[in-house]
């Protein structure tokens, strides 16, 4: 989906799910802000049954009803909850800032500062705006703890909760932009890149170029060789195009066995000879697998459609033409690179 219109829909959910959960008594926790998050998402009609189902029979929403909720729906589907990381630090915050704010009533100018980072949340900040406002609101503690000694224990542990929180959210945000398989960036953190990326070409006309990839056959190596070995390949093609690209090129996991490379500062002829570097690298691997008794799994090789961007483009239409060459260098026989 694209960026600005999640955020967008991100923040019309949290203004329905946060005072239908208040009206409902229930605490705003990351685990029942998860589901209340899908309840208003829709993306879960099962959940949203049941809760209608009991709203309808009058429960009450008891911590017991919500963490039964939370196992039933929600963990089994970690790997979205991770996506709705930012949501989960955002109330994190929010609950931080109330209590600072309870603890220093009559510390005025340290509440107005404080309400600033608070209209600064409402605008749906990203991971970094985040990262930045609990930076700020450490800094912040730091002083206030320097000028308010009497305070000073109180505060303490809250400036070490928020150091913590602060561990624990650049974490987060590091999970929420990996491939766990392979190591690489993820699709989420490759659109964010590339969206970078646009801007800059229309700030500044620097241009940048994307190469997309697709592993040939995939399938079929799959279907010999078994799901675990294919996995093992697919961490091997990452790790093969992450040591062809320069450190400022992006390398991203976008999604089973296709990769994305964004390739800032480069021109169409640049791009296409890193994609050719890389496909030759590929193609040219003996592989195997075991230590003692190896087993030869022969080659694999790669397509690549290679793209560059042009006034005009937006993320989507740079992908789509990327995507288009891709088409043609399968259709061209495999093991090739095709740009345009
Ligand atoms: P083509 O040359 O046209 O790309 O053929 P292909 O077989 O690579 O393409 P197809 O889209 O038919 O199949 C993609 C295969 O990639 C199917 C699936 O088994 C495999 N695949 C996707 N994700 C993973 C993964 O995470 N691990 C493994 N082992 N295989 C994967
Ligand atoms: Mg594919
Ligand atoms: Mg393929």
């Amino acid at each position: 989906m694209h960026n600005t219109q999640n955020l967008e829909q991100t923040a019309h959910i949290l203004n329905l799910a946060l005072p239908k959960m208040a009206s409902l008594a229930i605490p705003v926790t990351p685990e029942n802000y998860a589901i209340w998050f899908e309840y208003f998402a829709e993306t879960n009609l099962n959940l949203k049954r049941s809760i209608d189902g009991l709203i309808a029979n009058g429960v009450k929403f008891t911590p017991e009803v919500n963490l039964g909720l939370y196992n039933r729906f929600i963990e089994e589907r970690s790997p979205e909850i991770i996506e709705n990381v930012q949501i989960e630090t955002h109330i994190l915050i929010n609950s931080l800032l109330s209590k600072i704010e309870q603890l220093n009533e009559g510390t005025e100018k340290f509440s107005s500062n404080l309400n600033q980072y608070g209209e600064k949340l409402q605008t749906n900040p990203n991971v970094d705006d985040l990262n930045l406002i609990v930076m700020s609101i450490a800094a912040e503690v730091e002083q206030v703890i320097a000028k308010n000694r009497q305070m000073s224990s109180s505060l303490e542990t809250l400036s070490t909760e928020i150091l913590h929180l602060k561990d624990e959210m650049d974490n987060l945000s590091k999970v929420a932009m990996m491939d766990e398989l392979t190591s690489l960036k993820n699709r989420r953190s490759y659109e964010l890149f590339a969206a970078e990326q646009v801007t800059k070409f229309v700030d500044t006309q620097t241009v940048c170029s994307l190469l997309m990839i697709d592993i040939d056959d995939f399938k079929q190596f799959n279907d010999t060789f078994g799901h675990l070995i294919g996995d093992k390949v697919l961490a091997y093609v990452a790790l093969a195009m992450k040591n062809t690209v320069k450190g400022d090129d992006l390398v991203a996991r976008y999604g089973g066995e296709e990769f994305v490379v964004m390739l800032p500062n480069a021109k169409l002829n640049d791009a296409v000879k890193v994609a050719e570097k890389i496909r030759e690298r590929i193609s040219l691997k003996q592989l195997s697998i075991g230590k003692e008794k190896k087993q030869n799994l022969g080659h694999i090789t790669v397509s690549i459609g290679v793209a560059t961007i042009n006034t005009g483009d937006d993320v989507d239409t740079l992908l789509s033409r990327a995507d288009e060459q891709l088409y043609k260098a399968k259709a061209a026989g495999k093991n090739c690179v095709k740009f345009g």
